[in-house]
């Protein structure tokens, strides 16, 4: 659109399909729209548009095809990538998918769930838990992020080690195109051999391919009891040696492993003033560990309150004592204790963030190369410059790490070679040990150019036609994951 008369007609149009109150444009567009979760970024979009319903996505859809209007999906806005950051100079409509946030079934006989793309990831998990079944993505931002978000940068989060990422919890989708056309996928069929697998193709397309609004979800049986605990260990080849013998141990009902290094902890003690901290001293690496009842009887709780699960993981850790894996360990007696421990893990960004700007990763690595991984970022870090940084940090059972680091403890924009050169140390360990260099949040526009010169060559032309054949005009979410 070139005029202010075509941008006035355009508006109208997406006015007769939302209403007023939900088209807004200049002063009206409320900060949140402006900016990304960790406010590194500022968004400029010409519009927003917030329907309530597939129908009028597929309207504003083809209101966007005929003015060749740029259009960025955008759900609860916690992704951590700049992919919701609509550029100025290319007048782009911000489509938030907030108020089509209905569950619109819920089958228990088929373990499935049809959510729209704006329901929140809590309120889902709360609606199955309602069902008397689980939806098992859990991370973070689960108070904020949408299904929709979520499905469309595949997240992952805290019990992938044992349910998997969204992708592997998504059966079947709804998605409109970049043409304003409904494709329509949602049957969750278990088995379904009939060409290329286009759900796969979307879920993780960060708002590129077309825009989710509906998905059947996989439900699973609510585990009866959980047992938890922060256990200390000696190294990472230790916590390795632990995340398998507790696999073996309980026939893989390990829930989470969640490594923390030093840095996190004392962060966590130190700013968030609602946890209370588990060791009276400050470990030099720990885990919490999370384990869920595989029968009835591990939910039976003695005279004492104590579930016969909390006795195996105590049985299982004292084991690993004797044995040198682990070394203390601070287990979990109550609901309240157990909550205390994953508060500590979910808060951990805004303990950092508390302290100030870090330089932030999302790398993964095969798993049993993490020892060697770790050593060797440790070693480059530490050489680039003092100041506080943290390697083992992640979902360990996933090979992701979370890493940190604010050279000479300071605003990283202050030190732009520093933080250039810790960018490099981390790209040089995902070559050298054949890594990702996004493991769970994506690409968006902050790991564009590391994306075109990592990911193999054949597969990175693959993807650019892939988008050329189903977004020709280049409308969604434009200047996002590919250059
Ligand atoms: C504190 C915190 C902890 C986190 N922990 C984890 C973690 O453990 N694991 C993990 O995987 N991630 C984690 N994340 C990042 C996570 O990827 C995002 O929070 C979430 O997946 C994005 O959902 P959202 O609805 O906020 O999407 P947004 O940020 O709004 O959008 C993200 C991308 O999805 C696209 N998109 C949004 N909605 C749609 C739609 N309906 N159709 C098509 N495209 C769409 C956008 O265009 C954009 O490209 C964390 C983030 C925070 C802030």
């Amino acid at each position: 659109m070139t005029g202010s008369a075509e941008v006035t007609k355009f508006t109208d149009r997406l006015i007769e399909i939302c209403g007023e109150s939900h088209v807004l444009t200049g002063d009206a567009i409320e900060p949140r729209y402006r900016r990304d979760w960790l406010g590194l970024y500022e968004s400029h979009p010409l519009c927003v548009v917030r329907p309530d319903s597939t129908r009028a996505v597929t309207a504003i859809m083809k209101a966007c095809a005929a003015t060749k209007t740029p259009v960025i999906p955008f759900g609860g806005n916690s992704g951590l990538t700049g992919a919701t950051i609509a550029d100025e100079a290319e007048g782009i409509l911000l489509m938030s998918l907030e108020r089509m946030n209905n569950v619109r079934t819920i089958d228990t006989d088929g373990q499935v769930m049809i959510a729209e793309a704006g329901c929140i990831i809590e309120n889902l998990n709360k609606a199955a838990d309602q069902a008397g079944l689980m939806f098992p993505l859990v991370f973070g931002a689960k108070g904020t992020a949408h299904i929709g978000g979520a499905l469309a940068t595949n997240a992952g989060g805290l019990n992938v080690i044992r349910y998997g990422n969204v992708r592997d919890l998504c059966m079947g989708l709804e998605v409109v195109t970049a043409s304003g056309e409904v494709m329509d996928l949602l049957p969750a069929l278990k088995k379904n051999n009939t060409g290329y697998d286009l759900i796969n193709l979307m879920v993780g397309s960060e708002g590129t391919l077309g825009i989710i609004t509906a998905a059947s979800l996989k439900l699973v049986p609510r585990p009866e009891a959980y047992a938890t605990a922060m256990v200390v260990v000696p190294d990472v080849s230790a916590a390795l040696k632990l995340m398998n013998f507790l696999q073996a141990r309980t026939a893989g009902r390990v829930e989470a492993f969640e490594l923390f290094g030093q840095l996190m902890y004392d962060l966590c003690v130190k700013y968030l003033d609602h946890i209370t901290a588990p060791f009276s001293y400050s470990p030099s690496l720990s885990v919490i560990v999370e384990i869920a009842a595989g029968s009835a009887e591990d939910a039976r709780a003695d005279a004492d309150g104590k579930l016969a699960l909390t006795e195996q993981l105590e049985e299982i850790l004292t084991e690993a004592f004797e044995t040198g894996i682990a070394q203390d360990a601070v287990v979990a007696y109550s609901e309240a204790q157990r909550r205390n421990l994953w508060t500590m893990r979910e808060d951990t960004l805004d303990a950092m963030q508390r302290h100030g700007n870090w330089l932030l990763s999302d790398v993964s690595f095969q798993v049993s190369d993490l020892p060697g991984a770790i050593a060797d970022l440790e070693a480059a870090f530490a050489a680039i410059a003092p100041g506080p940084f943290c390697i083992a940090f992640g979902h360990m059972g996933d090979g992701n790490l979370h890493s940190c680091a604010r050279p000479y403890d300071a605003d990283p924009k202050d030190h732009p070679e520093e933080a250039e050169a810790i960018k490099q140390a981390l790209q040089n360990a995902v070559v050298k040990w054949r890594g990702s260099i996004s493991a769970e949040h994506g690409i968006g526009t902050d790991k564009l150019e590391v994306m075109r010169e990592l990911k193999d060559p054949v597969a990175y032309n693959m993807l650019k036609t892939i988008k050329a054949a189903l977004d020709p005009d280049n409308l969604l979410n434009p200047g996002k994951l590919l250059m």
